[in-house]
This record gives C-alpha cells, sequence and structure tokens, in this order.
C-alpha cells in the first residue's frame, strides 16, 4: 500500500431532518475493535452504525503500529471471513530469537506440528488488517459506516443514548439502544461518561519505529529482538518482517536522547545501517516515536455504554496484546449484545462480557508489565541487577535464558471466573482449538460451528436422543468430517477419542461445557436459554464469589 484509502463522506439523514428512530447499536470507532465488532454484529443480523472522526484507516501516515496478529485472532478473522487476505497479505512466522550482548540465547518454534488451522502468528501492517475489516464491512447491507463524524457528547436516558455528533456538514443528535466506545485511548465517550481508567503505571521509556524497505537483503523471516545490542548503544531493538518487503524496526532509545535528532533522516539511516552492519539502500515507510502506560477501566459497562478495545484498557506493545486484545473484546460482545437484541438473552449476559474481558484485560496488563519491567528497569536497582544477572548467565545457562523476559507474546484467555463458565462447568471458559478435521478438504473444528451454539457430538453417528436443530443451538457430528490425521489431532489437541462426548460451544468459538454422552441435560437447547437468562439456581449462587476474585485480578496485574 503506497497511501492509505479515503472513505467518502456521506451526509447522516439526522441532518436532513429525516426521522431514523433510534439506532439499535453506534459503534464509536473505526479502529481494529470497532470494525471487527460492527462486522460480526451485521452478520449476526444486528442493524449497526460506526461513526469514525476520521476518512481512512490507520494513524498519522502509514504508521504500522500494531502488526504481529495471534492465532486466536486468526481464528476470528476465519469465522468473520478476513483470515485469508490477511494470510496471504502477512508475513506467517513461528521462530523466535532473543539476543544478549549481540549472543542468541533464546530461540523457540510455535507450533511446529500441523494439527491447528493457523499455525503461529502473522505481520500484517494495521492499516492493511482494518481496510481488510472495512472492506468486509461495506459488503453488509446492516452496517453503516459514517466517515468524518466526530462524536462529542454521549448522555444516557432512561430508554437510551442521545450522542451529538460534528460532521463537515454540522452537528447532529442521535439516538441509540446501545453504544459501544471503540474510540481508542483518548477516549471521548469516556470522557462524557465521567469514567475514568486505573493507571498502573506511565515509564519514561520511549522508542523510535523505522519501518524499512529492504528488497535486497536475505534476512530470515523470523522475530528477532535484541535486549542490549551493541548497534543501539546498549539498548533494545525488536526485528520483525512485515508485508511489502517492509521490515518493522523498533529501537528503544536512551533516556537522555532528543526523540526530534533521532528521527532525523540521518539519525534514522545510520541507526539502521549499525543495525546490518553495512550500508545498503533501503527507503524508510515511516516512523514514529511511541511510549506506553498501562490502564484498565473499573468496569467495561456503564448501562447501555459498553467500553471495548483500548477505550477500556490499555498495555505496552511487548507481547502484541492491545490489537489482538481488541479484537478479542468484540468477539466476545459481538453475539451477546445480538442474543440480547433478539430477545433470546437477559442483560446480565452483558456482565459476563464485563468480567470475561476485563480479567482477560488485567491478565494481558500483568504480563506486559513483567516484559516492560525487563526491558526498562529504569533506575531500580534491584530489578537493574537482577536483570544484568541474568543477562551475564543467559548465553551459558538455560534457566537464565529463559527468564529473559522480551515479551510473552498474546495467547486466548481463559475464563474461569466467567458467570457462564461457573454455571456451565465442567470444562467452560477456555477457547476452542481450530483442529484441522481433514488434510484434503482443510475442513477445520471451526468450520463446523453454528452462528449460536453448537452441540460437538465426538462419535461416529449423532446419539439417538439427540435433539433437532434449534434456533440457537445445532447437533453436529464430527467423526464423519475427519479422517484419520484429524482423529488424531483431536485426540492430541482435545484428549477426545470419538467415545460420544459432546461439547457445547459457544457462539464465539470458546467451550462453554462438555460431557461424557451419558451426562447431557436432557432439553439442552432450554438449558442454553436458562444460561443465557441467568436464571438457573447455580448462575446466581456464583455472583458473590466472582466479585471477590476480581479484586484479586486487579492486585495481580499492579504486581
Ligand atoms: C508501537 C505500537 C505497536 C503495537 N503493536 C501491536 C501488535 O503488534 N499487536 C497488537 O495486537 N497490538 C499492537 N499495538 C496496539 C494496537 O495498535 C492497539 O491496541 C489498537 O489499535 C487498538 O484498537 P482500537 O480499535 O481499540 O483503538 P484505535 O485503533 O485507537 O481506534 C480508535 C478509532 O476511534 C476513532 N475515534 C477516536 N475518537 C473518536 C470520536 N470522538 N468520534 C469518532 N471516532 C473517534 C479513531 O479515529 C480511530 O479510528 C501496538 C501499539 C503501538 C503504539
Amino acid at each position: 500500500m503506497r497511501e492509505l484509502p479515503v472513505y467518502a463522506y456521506v451526509k447522516a439523514p439526522e441532518l436532513d431532518g429525516v426521522h431514523v428512530g433510534s439506532h439499535p447499536v453506534v459503534v464509536v470507532g473505526a479502529g481494529l475493535t470497532g470494525l471487527t465488532l460492527a462486522l460480526d454484529l451485521a452478520r449476526r443480523g444486528v442493524r449497526v452504525t460506526v461513526l469514525d472522526d476520521d476518512n481512512t484507516v490507520g494513524v498519522r501516515g502509514l504508521a504500522s503500529r500494531g502488526m504481529v496478529w495471534a492465532r486466536r485472532t486468526l481464528d476470528i478473522l476465519e469465522r468473520l471471513g478476513v483470515a485469508r487476505a490477511v494470510a496471504e497479505k502477512g508475513v506467517r512466522w513461528d521462530v523466535g530469537r532473543v539476543l544478549c550482548r549481540d549472543v542468541c540465547v533464546a530461540s523457540f518454534t510455535l507450533q511446529e506440528q500441523t494439527d491447528l488451522r493457523h499455525n503461529g502468528f502473522v505481520n500484517l501492517q494495521q492499516y492493511y488488517l482494518e481496510a481488510f475489516l472495512v472492506d468486509a464491512l461495506q459488503r453488509e447491507p446492516l452496517a453503516e459506516l459514517r466517515w468524518l463524524n466526530c462524536v462529542q457528547d454521549v448522555q444516557q436516558t432512561d430508554d437510551g443514548v442521545t450522542l451529538h455528533v460534528q460532521t463537515p456538514d454540522g452537528v447532529y443528535v442521535c439516538k441509540a439502544q446501545w453504544v459501544v466506545a471503540c474510540d481508542g485511548a483518548h477516549s471521548r465517550v469516556r470522557e462524557a461518561q465521567g469514567v475514568r481508567p486505573q493507571v498502573f503505571d506511565q515509564t519514561e521509556d520511549r522508542w523510535i519505529i523505522i519501518d524499512v524497505v529492504l528488497r535486497d537483503v536475505q534476512w530470515p523471516e523470523e522475530r528477532w529482538t535484541w535486549l542490549d545490542a551493541r548497534s543501539n548503544h546498549g539498548r533494545a531493538v525488536w526485528r520483525h518482517k512485515m508485508a511489502d518487503d517492509t521490515w518493522r524496526l523498533d529501537f528503544q532509545l536512551r533516556p537522555d536522547e532528543d526523540p526530534a535528532a533521532a528521527g532525523s533522516d540521518a539519525a534514522m539511516r545510520q541507526r539502521v545501517w549499525d543495525l546490518l552492519g553495512e550500508r545498503v539502500e533501503f527507503d524508510i515507510a515511516w516512523h514514529g516515536v511511541w511510549a506506553y502506560r498501562h490502564e484498565c477501566l473499573e468496569t467495561f459497562r456503564t448501562a447501555r455504554v459498553l467500553f471495548a478495545g483500548d477505550a477500556a484498557h490499555l498495555v505496552a506493545p511487548f507481547g502484541a496484546r492491545g490489537g489482538n486484545g481488541g479484537i478479542q473484546d468484540a468477539d466476545n460482545l459481538a453475539w451477546k449484545l445480538a442474543l440480547l437484541l433478539r430477545g433470546d438473552a437477559g442483560e446480565t449476559l452483558l456482565e459476563s462480557y464485563d468480567i470475561e474481558r476485563r480479567d482477560a484485560a488485567l491478565e494481558n496488563i500483568r504480563q506486559a508489565r513483567r516484559s516492560a519491567r525487563f526491558v526498562y528497569p529504569g533506575n531500580d536497582q534491584s530489578v537493574v541487577l537482577w536483570r544484568d544477572a541474568i543477562m551475564a548467565l543467559a548465553a551459558r545457562h538455560d534457566v537464565a535464558a529463559r527468564m529473559v523476559n522480551t515479551g510473552r507474546l498474546s495467547a486466548p484467555a481463559d475464563y474461569p471466573d466467567s458467570i457462564l463458565a461457573q454455571h456451565a462447568c465442567p470444562g467452560g471458559g477456555t477457547a476452542l482449538p481450530n483442529v484441522v478435521l481433514h488434510r484434503n478438504s482443510e475442513l477445520s473444528l471451526h468450520d463446523l460451528l453454528g452462528p449460536w451454539f453448537t452441540a460437538l457430538v465426538f462419535a461416529d453417528a449423532l446419539p439417538a436422543d439427540a435433539r433437532k436443530d434449534d434456533a440457537l443451538l445445532s447437533w453436529v457430528g464430527v467423526a464423519a468430517h475427519c479422517d484419520a490425521h484429524g482423529r488424531l489431532a483431536l485426540a492430541r489437541q482435545l484428549g477426545v477419542q470419538m467415545q460420544g462426548e459432546v461439547w457445547l460451544v459457544r457462539p464465539d468459538q470458546y467451550v462453554l461445557c462438555h460431557w461424557a454422552q451419558d451426562r447431557v441435560p436432557t432439553e439442552l437447547a432450554a438449558w442454553v436459554r436458562a444460561v443465557l437468562a441467568m436464571d438457573a439456581p447455580s448462575a446466581h449462587a456464583c455472583t458473590a464469589p466472582i466479585a471477590r476474585r476480581r479484586g484479586s485480578h486487579v492486585a495481580a496485574a499492579a504486581r
């Protein structure tokens, strides 16, 4: 991509006095989170309006910003029909290397076997992913994208939400039943609602991204991180390949370094040459300085306004947990909101969004803070000593090499404390691995899932008493779709042996529960409805322990 796309501004009908009624869902912000959410909602039959203050994707030019997309994200994008475009355009990588004192002290290969549909990670500039999501959304008749629509104020009333929106044609007022704030780190919606995040920390650590286009360099397509590169004054460097022969280089700045001077053409070129060890030709696609902080809202919902993505939580990029986390927020919220609007679930279901995704955000923050302390110990002498000792030992001792923490990469969140998992135990609250079932047809487990809940029966035939499909629940016999490799892969990944076990899977590909064949509730569809309405006795019984546990997650993130 040489230039970012520019999307057409269209005057909102409200500005011409057209009565459009209350929008079922307004999503504020067409970034990764808002676009994913809107696409998912539209696919689920919900009319959705997206308001964005800009008319393009990405930020400030061709900024790569986010670029590492995790397997869980690829599974979600697969469900939304965007994964193929991402995989084809992006660079898949499985090998990561960590260097201390310019010596490789650790390497890892992610998921070497071929059991799963998506292995490892795909690197792709965030603006490409956003553009693919916009393309998909523009094909959805139920989705309306309003560019150059800047939300200025948001007020809640008893029956809905009122938004004041600034456009090139003036300000209009629109009403919504539900608003989801996906408007990023400086969320205007958050401010308008008087909600403030808990700030865990903010450091002086600053970095410069230099995205370079290198055509004649044969570097392996691997993730390399130097903790103390000689070429960068003993400070850290990240190196990733992205699309269009572009390499993303992140250089940690010295504490006394002037970011403006570091961003001069001559200084950037010298930095890249020092890393390469030779004066090769290259183009600079983009550069920018970044810093980071960790923060999280105390609740992701205030009545009819929900918060997702960077508007709800902020995390350092170590581990690629920000954008991946926002996409997973969208994945978690869309089906809940859709079922609520269809009248198939009570509002309590939204509490599970708050609990599940806030716990996930706090875990991401906990992980990222640990990495950040290692990468930038600051003036904390005990951490400096500990880090120096690990680096000195890392080249010779595996134990020390494993302690070098340049970022633990994004992994799918588990929801053990969810009101849904509590109700539906055992085995609930983990993402269902997308196991390849059939090599020739490339069919995988997620392809068998229906739009809402799916009872996966691991047996050669459906049990005689399997109920007919219901509007909310489909039954699928898995064995009929497997070849021999698929059966082995299922045994390896899920531990199932085709002996009739039934796994109940949520619309977001998370396991709600699994049972031996003779233990499945007799009226499973009714049982699912009871879970959604939260009116089953065990759902109520678990509310108090959850409230207690939430405190412990905050404490863990703060450590
Ligand atoms: C250097 C760096 C590297 C990163 N690397 C990774 C990575 O490799 N992987 C990863 O997963 N994450 C990464 N991240 C994090 C990732 O970029 C963010 O988490 C992600 O962009 C969050 O998406 P979002 O949609 O929640 O918010 P945003 O991307 O900030 O989108 C918010 C949208 O809301 C719009 N908006 C704002 N205010 C208004 C308003 N008042 N009215 C209407 N619209 C509004 C904005 O124009 C924007 O389109 C990185 C971040 C940085 C800074």
